[in-house]
């Protein structure tokens, strides 16, 4: 397993997670690349070539945040890794957790964010056309869209969800998010037992915050998808809880939706639920399904029993202390 600490609190909730996988009994061969802001400003190099040929020799991976500068820098490496494994989904479940206080403690949310992963305005291609003009071109191909539609389908079929719906802006962008949203409705002519629907991206945004309970996939480009994640955290008790795989056919790496968050690094306090759920979420890739079931109730019966919550949800624990409490129950 390629193991990516990552920076900021990446190291931190990694390791978390990494304690957690190892206390469930499963014997992983961890491979530790350092891959952060220091090792690419020092190398002068955003994906190492070691960094993917430990990839494409373990297959799978369990990755921390790296960050990105800001208006400015190296670009993201989150985004050349996803780019050059060619991770086309992006998968992000987000659920309901007893025991964290949130907004919406009468209904059950669980949905799923099915995000494009390798194209959009995350191409990065921009220029300045003339100086203060700038350009930012968004990339929609026919292929990464039916690719990102079929797996949505396919795994709403495979884990019995009922319905997709395509978010997009194709009032406006009538060629590129049209093309995309006229992919996911071929796509969903292929599934008449899963329902299809579509919402306009800022009428979506509205609908989850009035009624989140409504929905289950949600199918979208690259740019929505991030954007909607984080809203999607913020309805369930925000980004410390909520995990994701990048999905290609030959690879797949597991990480928090969240950043790299240096307003908390290096306190000792990073929620690592998000990670710990990532793992769990790689541990079912690996066909590793009751030490994903027990790391995954574990994690829940801690957030029911309240007694080791971190401080994002509410709590006081520290990330240690609050993976312990998650490693006693594997254990137990
Ligand atoms: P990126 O654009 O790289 O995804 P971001 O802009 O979404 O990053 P984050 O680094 O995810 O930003 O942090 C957003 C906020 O959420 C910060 O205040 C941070 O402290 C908080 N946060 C993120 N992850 C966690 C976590 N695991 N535990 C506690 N708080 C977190």
């Amino acid at each position: 397993m390629t193991l990516i600490p990552g920076d900021g609190i990446g190291p931190e909730v990694t390791l978390a997670a990494q304690r957690a996988v190892d206390a469930t009994g499963v014997k992983i061969d961890w491979r530790r690349c350092e891959l952060n802001e220091e090792t690419i400003l020092r190398k002068n190099e955003v994906l190492p070539p070691e960094i993917l040929a430990s990839l494409n020799r373990t297959k799978v991976g369990l990755k921390g945040p790296v960050t990105t500068p800001i208006a400015g820098g190296f670009p993201s490496v989150n985004v050349a890794l996803r780019k050059a494994l060619d991770l086309f989904a992006n998968v992000r479940p987000v659920h309901t957790l007893k025991g964290v206080k949130t907004r919406y403690q009468d209904v059950a949310i669980d949905l799923i964010i099915f995000r494009e992963n390798t194209e959009d305005l995350y191409a990065g291609l921009e220029h300045e056309v003339v100086p203060d003009v700038v350009e930012s071109l968004k990339i929609i191909t026919r292929k990464a869209s039916l690719r990102i539609a079929e797996y949505a389908f396919r795994y709403a079929r495979a884990n019995g969800r009922r319905r997709v719906t395509a978010v997009h802006k194709a009032n406006i962008m009538k060629l590129s998010d049209g093309l995309f949203v006229r992919c996911a409705r071929e796509t969903a002519l292929q599934y008449p037992d899963i329902e299809y629907k579509e919402l306009i991206v800022d009428n979506a945004s509205m609908q989850l915050v009035m009624r989140p309970e409504k929905f289950d996939c949600l199918l979208m480009p690259n740019l929505y998808g991030d954007i909607v994640s984080d809203l999607t955290a913020g309805l369930v008790g925000g980004l410390g809880i909520v995990p994701g795989a990048n999905v290609g056919e030959h690879h797949a790496v597991f990480e928090a939706v969240h950043g790299s968050a240096p307003d908390i690094a290096g306190q000792g306090i990073a929620n690592p639920t998000a990670v710990m759920l990532s793992a769990v979420m790689m541990l079912r890739h690996l066909g590793e399904r009751e030490a994903a079931d027990r790391m995954h109730d574990a994690i829940t019966q801690v957030y029911q029993d309240g007694k080791h919550l971190p401080g994002d949800v509410g709590g006081t624990a520290s990330t240690a202390e609050f993976t312990n409490a998650v490693i006693r129950l594997i254990q137990a």
